[in-house]
């Protein structure tokens, strides 16, 4: 057997690996650059992140998506909300925006038929985390309401300055405060550089950081693993992504989490650098994370 790069390494049977791939000229692109890479999980945007402005998701765009996603036996898929969007906003101009802005993401969502809608909660502002927390929690059922169909994941964050969600117990009571039956349908995003750099030590207590999270908001609750290293270091509340088993985090977690019985079936997904050809680094990478997987 040759080594050929043209060759997709789709494993069989596919397992629960992939990445955020590109929608650049559409989001019907997106399911074929997962298979590329030889993935059936991916995340995506449905618009450009960093613009308020919604596009038209036109039938003929979600049929054409959802050809594709069929084609490459898509098993799970996420869209990241925009990074403009904070439901956490003291600002009550900004805070109806970023809940109206969200709403359309699960919308568009369902109407893609993807599985869920991640999420960072935002920011305080102000300072006043209750507040923002409640905010949050608020907007998320409200917006769930909209749409049927898929579930807001809610991404643990780096914790830096006023942001929500950079503790597991910050997590557990924006989830505590969405009322049922909504909080059905929310669950976490673990991103292992963000747990890292928010300061759980991954890499020394594993079991305990598990642990934290089940005294707090259930790790049965992780919808997502978001699998990146971290160029910066343990606590640091800077959040920067590296490549697995060249940052701070080092291999040994991942091991851990490739290894674990209890995440198994959790999808996981890349949000590494892709340097100059994306294709080759995420293959790399997955390639990484799937030899760590004792046989
Ligand atoms: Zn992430
Ligand atoms: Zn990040």
């Amino acid at each position: 057997m040759t080594s050929d790069s043209a060759t997709p390494a789709v494993p069989e049977p596919p397992d629960e690996l992939g990445a955020h791939v590109s929608a650049a000229g559409g989001v019907w692109k997106a399911p074929a650059r997962a298979q590329e890479i030889g993935a059936r999980v991916f995340q995506l945007f449905t618009k450009a992140p960093s613009r308020w402005e919604d596009p038209v998701l036109s039938p003929d765009a979600a049929v054409r998506y959802r050809a594709e996603a069929e084609r490459v036996g898509a098993s799970f898929v996420v869209v990241h909300d925009s990074y403009l969007i904070n439901l956490a906003s003291p600002d009550p101009v900004l805070q109806r925006k970023s809940a109206e802005c969200f709403r359309r993401e699960l919308e568009r969502a369902a109407t893609l038929g993807l599985d869920a809608v991640v999420t960072h909660p935002g920011n305080a502002t102000d300072g006043d985390k209750a507040s923002g927390i409640a905010r949050n929690a608020e907007a998320v059922a409200w917006a769930l309401e909209a749409a049927d169909g898929p579930r807001v994941l809610l991404e643990l964050t780096a914790g830096a300055g006023t942001s929500v969600g950079g503790s597991f117990e910050e997590l557990a009571e924006v989830l505590r405060q969405v009322p049922t039956p909504q909080r059905d349908r929310v669950g976490v995003c673990f991103d292992t550089c963000h747990a890292w750099v928010a300061g759980y030590d991954l890499r020394g207590d594993f079991e305990g950081v598990v642990a934290r999270m089940d005294d707090t908001f259930g790790a049965d609750r992780i919808g997502l693993f978001h699998l990146n290293d971290a160029k910066t270091p343990f606590g640091s509340r800077r959040d920067r992504h590296e490549h697995i088993g060249q940052g701070t985090i080092g291999l040994a977690p991942f091991r851990r989490l490739m290894n674990s019985e209890r995440f198994r079936r959790v999808p996981k997904l890349l949000e590494t650098p892709k340097g100059r050809d994306a294709v080759a680094s995420d293959r790399e990478n997955l390639r990484i994370l799937r030899a760590l997987r004792s046989a």
